[in-house]
Order: C-alpha cells, then sequence, then structure tokens
C-alpha cells in the first residue's frame, strides 16, 4: 500500500477525530461524536494492520482479550463510579506507550539488523514516551485506588515531599541526558531500566499528596498525560495518526483540566501541590455560618411546588448518589403538565466529574433544551419562583461570593438564594466536597426537605399523583 494513501486516509481518520470531539461539546450530540470518532479509530487501525504485514493472531487475540474486558467492564460499570473507570483506562494508555516505546528501543539497539538507526530524536521521544506513560500507568492506579476507596482518600503530605519529588524528577532527566547521548550500549540500557523505574515510582509520589476528590482533576490532567505519551509513542515508531491522536487527547485533557479548576476557581498547581484534603473536612457548627433552618415536609414542598409558575431543579453529587435522576425526571414531567416552567440549571463542577449531572439528566431523557447553563439561568434568577436544590452544596454556597475568608471563595455558582423560594434536599446538615456549611440552608428564603434525594422526589411526585 502506497504511503500517500494510506497519509490520506490517516487525514480522513484525523477528521473524524476532530468533528467527533467538536460534537462531544453538546449533550445533543455527543454520542453521535463519540461513534464518529470511534469510527475514525477503526479506521486508521484497519489501514496500518493492513500496511504492516504483521502476524494478525496475536493481535486478535489482543483484540479479543481487550475488547471482552472494555465491554464487561462498561457494562458493569456504576455511573458514579466512571471517573475510576476513566482512571484505569488512562493507566492502560500510558503502560502501552511505555511497553511499545520499550519494544522499539529493543528492536533499535540490540537487534542485528535493526530497521532504522536509533537517532538522538528517537532517544529523546523514546524516553518522553516511556517516562509519560510510566507516570501515567502508576499515577493512574492510585487515583483508581483512591477514588474506588481501595487505598486512603486523603491527601498524603509529609515533610520534604516537593524536595523528594523535585529530586526523582531531576534523577530521570540527567538518566535521560545520559541515555540520549548513548542509547545503544549497556549503560543505555541500565539508564532506560533506571527511566521505566522512576517513572513508576514518580506517577505513585505525585498523586498520593492529592486528595480524593480531587481525583478527577488529576484523571483529567493523565488522561492529557496518555496523550502526550502516545503522541511520543506516534513519533518512536514513526505513525502519523498516532501523533495526531495522541496530541488531540492531550491537548482537550488539558483544556478539560482548565475548565475545572476555573469553576473551582483554583489554580492547576493549587490542586496538584497544596494537599487540598488532608485534613479532617470542617464539620457543620465547627465554625461559619450559623442560624435557624426551616425544615419542611413533603406536603410543604408539594404546595409550593404546586402554587410555583417556574422551577428551576439544581441537581449535585447528591442526586448521583441517590440515583434520583428518574423520579427528578418524572416530577418535571408533572410540573410540567401543571403549566409550570420547568429548567435544569447545571453547574459545570457539580458532581464529581466533568459533566456528571448531563450524563444522569440525559440517562433519564431530560429533554436537552431544559439544561440552562450556570451563565444563563444566573442573570433571570430573580425571577424564578422556586429552586429545588438536589444533593447539591458547594456549587450553591453564597460565601463564594461574599466570603473572602472562604476555601470556595471566588468560585462561580449557581446564585439559588436569588430565586424567589429555594428547597434544598440533602439528608443531614454535613457539609459537601469542600468541607464548609452553607449560608444558604439558613435562609430567609430557604426550606429544607431533609432525606434521601430520591425518596423525597418520590415522596413529592405521590402527593401530585393523589392530587
Ligand atoms: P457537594 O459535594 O458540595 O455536596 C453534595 C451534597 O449532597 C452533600 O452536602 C450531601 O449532604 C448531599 N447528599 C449526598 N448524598 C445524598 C443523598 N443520597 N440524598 C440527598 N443528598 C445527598 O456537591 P456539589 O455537586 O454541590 O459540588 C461538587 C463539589 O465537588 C465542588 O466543590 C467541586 O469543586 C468538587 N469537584 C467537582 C469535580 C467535577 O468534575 N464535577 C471534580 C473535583 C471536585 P448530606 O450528606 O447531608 O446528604
Amino acid at each position: 500500500m502506497s504511503l500517500p494513501f494510506i497519509n490520506f486516509v490517516y487525514v480522513i481518520s484525523a477528521a473524524l477525530f476532530i468533528f467527533g470531539l467538536k460534537m462531544l461539546s453538546s449533550p445533543a450530540t455527543a454520542r453521535k461524536g463519540n461513534l464518529l470518532s470511534s469510527l475514525g479509530m477503526l479506521i486508521a487501525i484497519i489501514i496500518t494492520l493492513m500496511n504492516a504485514g504483521l502476524d494478525y493472531k496475536w493481535i486478535f487475540l489482543g483484540i479479543l482479550i481487550g475488547s471482552g474486558i472494555g465491554a464487561f467492564v462498561a457494562i458493569r460499570v456504576e455511573m458514579t463510579s466512571m471517573p475510576e473507570m476513566v482512571a484505569l483506562f488512562n493507566g492502560f494508555g500510558g503502560i502501552s506507550s511505555l511497553l511499545l516505546a520499550w519494544t522499539e528501543y529493543h528492536q533499535l539497539a540490540w537487534a542485528e539488523h535493526p530497521h532504522r538507526e536509533l537517532s538522538v530524536f528517537i532517544s529523546i521521544v523514546t524516553f518522553l514516551s516511556a517516562f509519560i506513560g510510566g507516570v501515567t500507568f502508576s499515577g493512574s492506579m492510585v487515583a483508581f485506588g483512591k477514588l474506588s476507596g481501595k487505598i486512603t482518600q486523603k491527601a498524603v503530605v509529609f515533610k520534604g515531599q516537593h524536595i523528594m519529588n523535585a529530586g526523582i524528577l531531576g534523577t530521570a532527566l540527567v538518566a535521560a541526558t545520559i541515555f540520549c547521548i548513548t542509547p545503544a550500549s549497556a549503560l543505555g540500557y541500565v539508564l532506560f531500566a533506571l527511566i521505566l523505574v522512576v517513572a513508576l515510582g514518580f506517577g505513585i509520589t505525585s498523586t498520593i499528596p492529592i486528595g480524593g476528590a480531587d481525583m478527577p482533576v488529576v484523571i483529567s490532567l493523565l488522561n492529557s498525560y496518555s496523550g502526550i505519551a502516545a503522541c511520543a509513542a506516534g513519533f518512536v515508531i514513526s505513525n502519523n495518526i498516532l501523533i495526531v491522536a495522541g496530541a488531540l487527547v492531550g491537548a482537550s485533557g488539558i483544556i478539560l483540566t482548565n475548565i475545572m479548576c476555573k469553576a473551582m476557581n483554583r489554580s492547576l498547581a493549587n490542586v496538584l501541590f497544596s494537599g487540598f484534603g488532608s485534613t479532617t473536612a470542617v464539620q457543620a457548627g465547627d465554625g461559619g455560618p450559623q442560624g435557624e433552618v426551616r425544615p419542611a415536609s413533603a406536603e410543604d414542598v408539594y404546595y409550593i411546588l404546586e402554587a410555583a409558575d417556574s422551577v428551576a431543579f439544581v441537581p449535585g453529587y447528591g442526586l448521583a448518589v441517590a440515583q434520583a435522576q428518574h423520579a427528578v425526571k418524572e416530577l418535571g414531567d408533572l410540573l410540567e403538565a401543571n403549566d409550570t416552567e420547568v429548567s435544569y440549571a447545571i453547574h459545570p463542577v457539580a458532581g464529581r466529574m466533568p459533566g456528571h449531572m448531563n450524563v444522569l439528566l440525559a440517562e433519564a431523557n431530560v429533554p436537552y433544551d431544559q439544561l440552562v447553563e450556570m451563565d444563563d439561568i444566573n442573570p433571570r434568577m430573580d425571577s424564578v419562583d422556586v429552586c429545588v436544590v438536589i444533593g447539591a452544596n458547594d456549587v450553591v454556597n453564597p460565601a463564594a461570593l461574599d466570603d473572602e475568608s472562604s476555601p470556595i471563595y471566588g468560585m462561580p455558582i449557581i446564585e439559588t438564594h436569588r430565586a424567589k423560594t429555594v428547597i434544598v434536599l440533602k439528608r443531614s446538615m454535613n457539609p459537601g466536597f469542600a468541607g464548609i456549611q452553607n449560608a444558604l440552608f439558613f435562609a430567609e428564603n430557604a426550606r429544607m426537605y431533609f432525606g434521601d434525594a430520591k425518596a423525597s422526589i418520590q415522596a413529592l411526585v405521590a402527593e401530585f399523583k393523589n392530587d
């Protein structure tokens, strides 16, 4: 097969990746976007395999085992465990790049008739692919362990940690420099092995100081690393589509990381190095806003909703925990039948992963046109009759706007406190992710409707149906 033809097909694949990525930016087109990008990858794999003239039996075995495990895990995974699964997949991507770089290096340095020269450039990209791939793998395994509760979720911090990490990184860079000067020697191989060990170690030591709740940001960053490692691996084996796909993953991962940090009003350095989550969260009553809360029963809430012209649901992490999305949709339908204008206000970091709320609401078939972004609902919040906050806490905490001492000060929030009435669904007065109390719960216009979100909403549905 001629090279121009292969590259032509690769351009088609790359275009499919890019259009697919673009379509992922809206819930309405995201599924098609996913399919389009997958098609691009399928075409790229087929054309690469057709060109390579390989021993297919091992490849098919690999595809069978990989697809089997992937399908099994994807079918079984709970929506709340999605970040863990993404962590695992990132890790596998990283280890693939490491192994690919190692195999190619071994071939070029030690085969009797290597198919090309082991130049300085190839040595550099081999180092990058192996090192970043190794960091991605072990870092992702730690992220997986933290998210699944298999290892402590707390940020593990100790004195001299940053110096230790800088030392590890420095060791890798020195080893890499000598390796790139003399790759095809016994010393080169020893250094390469050292780089692999250091990479795996650095992935662990740089991820343990980050608290479990910050893991989604780290996973997005590791996703970017896996792309960069794949991009470098593409240079190692001179495969254009791997370079393009890796660069796209690398860039989109870093953009997403940036969006998440901005939405939390934290810098990436703060997420990576501050040890957020190393101390116990401030519990309700340990300071912060206090006062009387006004509890409401299902019946009270029913009367408020029944009389409302407009209702905005504001979902948060508790919606995911309670799996209340179907019940909310049912309540939304009943409200619409009652001539109430219904919308769902989505905060970019509500829940524990980007797009968490969109995915849950889409699963319950909430129409896309009812989803309203934070920046669109806030300007008209004063005219909303009732905001129903479902298991959200930090993303509606007014301290982010007016309390300079608050850890979330400056984070954009959905300003539910400006609605005529706010009903907050949660189980207790416990704080959310940031570990701080919320003045909204004590506000004049707020009513607390305590209980598991799903059971609480089902009780409201029952009230409407009994009416
Ligand atoms: P929060 O973590 O602030 O609050 C969730 C609330 O849900 C809790 O106060 C809890 O209260 C309540 N809850 C838990 N289970 C249930 C249940 N079964 N029924 C009813 N309520 C329940 O969530 P938010 O979505 O408001 O904010 C997300 C936070 O996560 C932000 O601080 C954000 O910065 C952070 N974050 C988000 C990421 C993302 O990508 N989305 C990534 C990393 C961090 P109670 O226990 O009383 O029920």
